[in-house]
């Protein structure tokens, strides 16, 4: 009895309460990955030797030898050659579908001379009708010597409207035939809650931001047809899991984008899970839907209604209290006011929906944080988990606040790294308080960071670096009192990221029930300097028990 007991007291015992029914469908594994240094990620064995899988799922963990006991003659055995193992990446705040769309149609401009970005323009006007638009992405203003300007795409561009995209997304760059088309003059002012920026002499340089910036994108971009958002969303879930990314929270989403997802998903194309936040734009059609936060699968589900309260940190357009280092009395840019967000989150909290704010700056911060709090107050509902998107200028009293509202932050995993050039904007001291991941966690808060993509790489290794170390591509550290642990750092993006979602019974660990998403490393992330992590490379990706990527 004893003997008989032992082999099911163990598959049973590893079993998460969630999981009891998955014991009863799945009687032996189909695959057993053993030989392996695996971080699960769970409270009962943080690493194990091998895993056995049933389908999409862990069935049991524990050594090589246990596991391989658990396989018949059907099972495939898979010698992970003594390798690093982890948990699937999750972004929790990045922009996959759009971007995988811009991919299709636009020039990507992640270049760092003003000279190849314009004659990158040029190549793409020659081969574009004059007078119809020529659209960039993934321009960033400090890669290159200087910003680029108006003369800049005048001169590679004079026939075409042009419109080069900061890769932020809060700014744009564009021509004059792009000013002309939306009728900007000299003597027209900004609008609400958005610039045009001009040069010493007053003129427009160029530089569009916040709706400024939208109305001519607007005017640019052709809206994507169903079948550009099905192409995106796979090609980008593609880029994602070669690079050990298996989940991600898409950021601005709206019907279009969520339908892009279940095209990819349905025609077998969709290599990643993806969380849809829904713009507010597209909320009274979701409700009126009876769709809330949650609705959906494993692979594609809808998210938070998505909100914003101010700019961007990479564009220097977030609000803060204090004025930026070295331009002048400049505090950034509010995109709406107290009572425009309390009305919108409120609409959304009363319908059942989380609430994703993109607030920056301690300003902006402070602002929704005070719209949270008066709803769970107005309204009580159990776990709601608000979100602050980036969430990234605090102060210990917003810390303490966030922590008291259960509210999650969601901060860029990577700036300090892959941004550190325009650190100088924030300084020295404010730096102790942006991306504050170690405040978050000493505070038990459940921070799961993000990329931004495409803001910023949706790149782990680089992610980790950045936190980790919290030091530039020079070697200046900002901030180091933020610094995390490297294993802090992978748990963050992980069950953190689940956490976010509401999937944290499903995914983010290596447990006995959970989502069999792991990725193979080819070096071991957790032993090696962390100087050296953006060497490390996934070898092979899995999502849901399938091997979705191979180096
Ligand atoms: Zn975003």
């Amino acid at each position: 009895m004893r003997k008989r007991l032992s082999r099911r007291t163990f598959i049973l015992a590893g079993l998460g309460a969630g999981a009891a029914a998955f014991a009863r469908w799945a009687t032996r594994p189909d695959t057993v990955l053993y030989n392996g240094r695996i971080l699960t990620m769970s409270a009962r064995a943080r690493e194990v030797e091998a895993l056995a899988l049933a389908g999409d799922r862990v069935f049991a963990i524990g050594t090589s030898a246990e596991m391989l006991a658990l396989a018949d003659s059907s099972t495939q055995r898979v010698d992970l050659g003594g390798k690093r193992v982890t948990p699937g990446f999750n972004d929790a705040h990045s922009h996959p579908c759009s971007s995988g769309v811009a991919l299709l149609t636009q020039i990507p401009l992640e270049m760092d001379s003003i000279e190849a970005v314009k004659s990158a323009i040029h190549a793409k006007a020659a081969a574009t009708a004059p007078g119809e638009w020529v659209v960039g992405f993934l321009y960033d203003d400090t890669k290159t010597p200087r910003p680029l300007d108006r003369a800049d795409l005048d001169a590679a561009a004079p026939d075409h409207p042009v419109v080069v995209q900061h890769r932020g997304g809060h700014t744009a760059f564009v021509n004059s035939r792009a000013l002309a088309l939306v009728n900007i003059t000299q003597s027209s002012p900004n609008p609400p809650h958005g610039e045009y920026f001009r040069d010493a002499s007053g003129r427009h340089n160029g530089r569009v931001a916040e709706s400024a910036a939208e109305a001519i994108l607007a005017l640019a971009i052709k809206p994507p047809t169903r079948e550009d958002y099905r192409k995106g969303a796979a090609l980008i879930s593609k880029q994602l899991a070669s690079r050990g990314v298996t989940s991600a929270c898409e950021a601005d989403g709206d019907p279009a984008v969520l339908q892009g997802y279940q095209d990819a998903r349905d025609a077998g194309e969709l290599m990643g899970r993806f969380y849809t936040h829904i713009d507010y734009g597209a909320l009274d059609k979701m409700i009126a839907a009876g769709v809330h936060t949650g609705f959906g699968d494993e692979w594609v589900r809808v998210g938070a209604v998505k909100l914003f309260a101010d700019g961007s940190i990479s564009e220097r357009t977030a609000l803060l209290s204090q004025p930026y280092a070295g331009l002048g009395d400049y505090r950034g840019i509010s995109r709406a006011s107290r009572e425009t967000l309390y009305e919108q989150a409120r609409k959304a909290y009363l319908a059942g929906w989380q609430v994703g704010t993109h607030a920056n700056g301690d300003v902006a911060i402070d602002t929704i944080l005070g719209v949270y709090e008066q709803l769970q107050r107005e309204v009580p509902r159990r776990d709601p988990r608000l979100r602050i998107e980036h969430c990234t200028l605090v102060t210990p009293d917003l810390v303490r606040r966030i922590r008291a509202a259960g509210v999650i932050p969601l901060p860029f995993a990577g700036y300090v790294f892959f941004h550190g050039e325009k650190m100088r904007f924030y300084g020295e001291e404010r730096l102790k308080h942006m991306f504050a991941m170690r405040d978050f966690l000493d505070a038990g808060i459940k921070a799961a960071p993000g990329s931004d993509y495409t803001a910023s790489p949706a790149e782990p290794m680089l992610w980790l670096r950045s936190e980790v170390t919290r030091t530039d591509a020079n070697g200046h550290v900002w901030g180091a009192n933020q610094r995390i642990t490297i294993e802090e750092a992978i748990r963050c993006s992980t069950v953190h990221g689940a956490h976010a979602s509401f999937e944290e019974g499903m995914k983010g660990g290596l447990d006995p029930g959970q989502l069999a998403d792991l990725v193979v490393w080819d070096q071991d992330l957790l032993a090696i300097d962390p100087a050296g992590l953006m060497s490390v490379k996934p070898e092979r990706t899995m999502l849901g028990g399938r091997w979705v990527y191979e180096s």
